[in-house]
């Protein structure tokens, strides 16, 4: 009996704990804690914890499939990538789309796009960071010159205000939640504005529920009351940053006042002011923020009126400060920085700069789609419903949208239009169903590689145990395949270490880094030479827009997209819970989490749920304008009056079919988080 412990990190939410894998006779048997990582310290959350009980599955996708006569049946190597190349080479490259995933690997991620721009010269590159954090991206680069988390997760412990908006951490990103109970221990005060009493909220000395979708209002009053108090930061202003006049007409306006925005959302007017106070006047001050500010049709709104409120109290670039982002999967961050956005290449150099264009051009020895900006995943299921569709063939990597993405009929009728679809995965997921090609994919514990965490630490995976069967690694794949399309020397790589040196080659903020300096716990980029430590904390002399200045970006309040009704009297608002994960195709198949949390549930304020009849599990119809779901009914207090929660995980009763697909104008992220519902006993 052999066993062995292999250092890896966590498949799981962009935290980037490290795990030891348990390895006996070529299982991976258990997982344990990897005592000495910075972040994790020894500990798991669950998910982490049971991160082994899907790798050996028996429905792990062995062979690549074929649909023949409406049936995916199993056929060689060979046969699938002689399709799919004859099939993609018909199309012209504005015709065709590639998805990349949060869940693969930096290597495998960069070379989607790569594969995108280099083989199909198509820009038509995204990924499902477009459905969590493309806000931040945004928003935090127009404010800050750079669109990450500005500080690392131990300096949160560091901090003597934490303020939570939009985020569940202790159930998200629990060992983040860590590091807010170590700062508590050291005298920080914490405040959470959620319209749900989570396990986060109850860590909070100051605890108010809200109207989804008002945060640009509260924000807005929050910096009003600190400016008529005199708490700005002034000397910060005046040196750090630029076009705080403009701010400062519009935080200044009467609708903005504290009894006002009481009004808009709901929070009572005393306590946004003692939130002020406390976040202003404490040494140091940080935000967390997760999806409850990026998903909304305002959602760049919000990130600007985030990075507003912490640059008008001098808290960027400093210990303990910060807009802590936190980003959802494991390697969203990862995803966005090696280029899987239709807009830029890896590092965020821009596709419509001839630069760039002409450095990608040179290195990669080819052309390359450049010079036009391609379509988001949301803008590419718009296109596929239009008639004729724009779009004919997607080959999708480790990605779901049949469960993740919004109004799943809408998506459902787009990807039954593609003439062609590929899906390459590690289980038959609800997408993969509808493919005419299935690839079978390598998960984690099956692969060396890098990926990125949600703060900015670039760190690395190892290889524990084969992939069962035929399935091969993504970077393995996406190789061959270009090999067979006639692009044998750019995708001549030999190993993941190989395609990490040419991603630093290119990549400006991953410049200094290889595989040797990344062990054994990672560096934060930038990290731009082979000399440089790496930048646990961003901005620190000056911010990384041209002139050295911070942006702040005057904000007005504007509802959501979808406001309740006589017909739908309710808020919907959706989410997340600490057993599953994501799309559920890989915590639904690990028995430990899924036995805690089996299927899905609608939240229902006790008030609410007695004026309607409706008991605790009873079974309900949630019903939006685009769908109805049968549903469990969850009755409790710890949700505000007039609003409803459903997690999205579960393709029984999926959240997703009620949600809207309503975009914000600049980041294209959906409204996940506010739609108008009603609800009915069944
Ligand atoms: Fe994994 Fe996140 Fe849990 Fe850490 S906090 S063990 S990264 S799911």
């Amino acid at each position: 009996m052999e066993l062995k412990i292999v250092s890896t990190t966590c498949p799981y939410c962009g935290t980037g704990c490290g795990l030891n894998l348990v390895v006996r006779d070529e299982k991976v048997v258990s997982v344990a804690a990897w005592q000495r990582h910075p972040v994790n310290e020894g500990k798991l959350c669950p998910k982490g914890r049971y991160a082994h009980e899907f790798i050996h599955r028996k429905d792990r996708l062995t062979k690549p499939l074929i649909k023949k006569d409406g049936k995916l049946v199993e056929a060689s190597w060979d046969e699938a990538y002689e399709l799919i190349a004859t099939k993609l080479k018909t199309y012209k490259p504005e015709e065709m789309a590639c998805l990349a995933s949060a869940r693969v690997s930096n290597e495998e991620n960069y070379l989607m796009q790569k594969f995108a721009r280099a083989v199909l010269k198509t820009p038509n590159v995204d990924h499902c960071a477009r459905l969590c954090h493309s806000s931040t991206v945004a928003g935090l680069a127009a404010s800050f010159g750079s669109g990450a988390m500005t500080n690392n997760i131990q300096d949160i412990a560091e901090s003597k205000c934490v303020f939570v908006l939009g985020s569940n951490t202790f159930e998200q990103h629990p060992l983040i939640g860590r590091s807010i109970v170590r700062a508590k221990q050291k005298g920080a005060r914490v405040i959470v504005f959620d319209p749900r009493y989570t396990p986060t909220a109850k860590q909070a000395d100051l605890y108010k529920s809200f109207y989804s979708g008002t945060d640009v209002a509260i924000l807005n009053a929050m910096m009003q009351h600190i400016i008529k108090n005199g708490w700005e930061a002034k000397e910060y202003i005046e040196n750090r940053t630029k076009d705080y006049e403009k701010l400062k007409a519009v935080v200044m306006k009467p609708e903005y006042s504290l009894e006002n925005v009481s009004g808009i959302s709901g929070i009572p007017a005393k306590d946004i002011a003692m939130a002020a106070e406390w976040f202003a006047t404490a040494p140091s001050a940080c935000l967390l923020y997760s999806m409850g500010i990026t998903q909304h049709t305002t959602g760049v709104d919000n990130v600007k009126s985030v990075a507003n409120l912490l640059m008008l109290t001098g808290n960027i670039g400093k210990v303990g400060g910060g807009v802590n982002a936190l980003r959802g999967q494991n390697n969203v961050q990862g995803a966005c920085d090696m280029g899987c956005l239709p807009n830029v290449y890896s590092g965020y150099q821009k596709v419509i700069d001839e630069p760039a264009v002409k450095k990608m051009k040179e290195a990669w020895g080819c052309d390359v789609a450049g010079g036009k900006i391609g379509y988001t995943v949301t803008e590419m299921m718009d296109v596929l419903t239009e008639n004729p569709p724009k779009l004919k063939a997607i080959y999708i990597m480790g990605e779901n949208p049949m469960i993740s993405d919004p109004d799943l009929k809408h998506v459902e009728h787009a990807l039954k239009n593609l003439e062609f679809l590929v899906v390459q995965d590690i289980f038959l997921t609800e997408t993969a169903q509808l493919a005419d090609v299935v690839l079978p994919a390598a998960c984690y514990a099956e692969k060396d590689g890098t990926q990125t965490s949600t703060e900015r630490r670039v760190q690395r995976w190892h290889k524990a145990v084969n992939p069962p069967g035929e399935a091969k690694a993504d970077w393995e794949i996406l190789c061959e395949l270009g090999r067979k399309m006639g692009f044998e020397k750019q995708f001549s790589f030999k190993s993941p270490e190989e395609i990490f040196n040419e991603v630093a080659r290119v990549t400006p903020s991953y410049g200094g880094m290889s595989y040797k300096r990344l062990e054994p716990e990672g560096l934060h980029w930038p990290c731009p030479a082979a000399d440089h430590p790496g930048t646990p904390i961003l901005h620190t002399q000056k911010f990384a827009n041209p002139d050295g200045l911070g942006v702040f970006t005057p904000i007005e309040y504007k509802p959501p997209a979808e406001v309740t009704d006589a017909e739908y009297p309710f808020i919907l608002t959706t989410g997340r819970c600490i057993w599953q994960w994501h799309t559920g195709s890989m915590t639904r198949r690990s028995e430990s989490l899924e036995r805690e949390a089996p299927t899905g549930w609608i939240e229902i304020n006790t008030e609410d749920a007695k004026a309607l009849g409706i008991r605790n599990n009873e079974m309900v119809r949630a019903i939006t304008r685009r769908g109805e779901v049968q549903v469990a009914a969850r009755v409790t207090g710890d949700i505000r009056k007039n609003v409803m929660f459903m997690p999205f995980h579960y393709a029984e009763c999926p959240a997703n079919v009620l949600t809207n697909n309503a975009l914000d104008p600049i980041a294209k992220i959906p409204e996940y988080k506010v739609c108008a519902v009603r609800v009915e006993k069944i």
